[in-house]
């Protein structure tokens, strides 16, 4: 299933989306906390806005340097075990919605990922019990401020400013995330064309190795980190992450 959050104007609601991309058909409540029930309305896709499929309640989990060939553009090696960081639900944009570049930098870079969408709480879960608690996946742009990366030591601020976790169009709960083209473009030109099978440690290696960390709760979000191609973007661009199986994000940039 497709699984979206969208406003036709009104209050945000959820629907399921078609699998040609057209019709949204409305259901009641939250489906990450109640089963999924529809309520007979629907929508053409092209009538209603899309946003963000979720807001995480407590958490996003970045995922740094997790595939070779990226580490090695960065000059940096893959670390032995998962690098972990914390990006605030703040950050969370929409479909559509413009990423803005703050004064503060100088060097924003898209980073196009697969999200892990986390449907039941969980603790120090194996990784073969990784499947029952992932409620889906959706396309991720871990924009990042480059130069403060470098210069602030920690990356809470690189990326966690408003607007740098744009997540969408829609979270995909029948997927298999093991192969998966994950490509990125900039104005229409392709910059970044990976697969998730180039991933040093999988998705459920990396849901595992954070619940060993944080308790998981519904909507936690997992960003696996980016393949190889990262370069700047600057307002007025537009970056699409399109991952096979789920879809396009797409996200103009402006300056504040
Ligand atoms: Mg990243």
């Amino acid at each position: 299933m497709r699984i979206a959050r969208f406003t036709s104007g009104d209050d945000p609601a959820y629907g399921l989306v078609d699998a040609a991309g057209e019709r949204i058909a409305e259901i009641s409540g939250d489906p990450l906390y109640t089963k999924i029930e529809l309520t007979g309305a629907t929508h053409l896709l092209e009538d209603v806005r899309l946003l963000a499929p979720v807001i995480p309640r407590s958490k996003i989990i970045g995922i740094g340097r997790n595939y070779a060939d990226h580490a090695a553009e960065m000059g940096t090696e893959v670390p032995d075990e998962p690098l972990m960081f914390l990006v605030p639900n703040t950050a969370v944009v929409g479909p559509g919605d413009p990423v803005v570049i703050p004064e503060q930098t100088h060097e924003v870079s898209y980073e196009g990922e697969l999200a892990v969408v986390i449907g039941r709480m969980c603790k120090d879960i194996a990784p073969e019990e990784v499947r029952a608690v992932v409620y889906g996946y959706t396309c991720a742009n871990d924009v990042t401020a480059r130069d403060l990366q470098r210069s602030d030591g920690q990356w809470a601020r690189a990326k966690g400013f408003d607007t740098f976790a744009p997540l969408g169009p829609w979270i995909e709960s029948d997927l298999d995330p093991g192969d998966l083209s994950i490509v990125t473009r900039v104005d229409g030109e392709v910059v970044q064309d990976g697969t998730t099978a180039d991933m040093v440690h999988g998705v459920a290696a990396l849901v595992s190795y954070a619940s060993r960390a944080f308790t998981l709760l519904p909507g936690d979000v997992i960003l696996t980190g980016t393949p190889a191609g990262v370069g700047p973007v600057v307002a007025g661009q537009r970056v699409e992450v399109e991952i096979e199986g789920i879809g396009v994000l797409t996200n103009p940039f402006v300056s504040r």
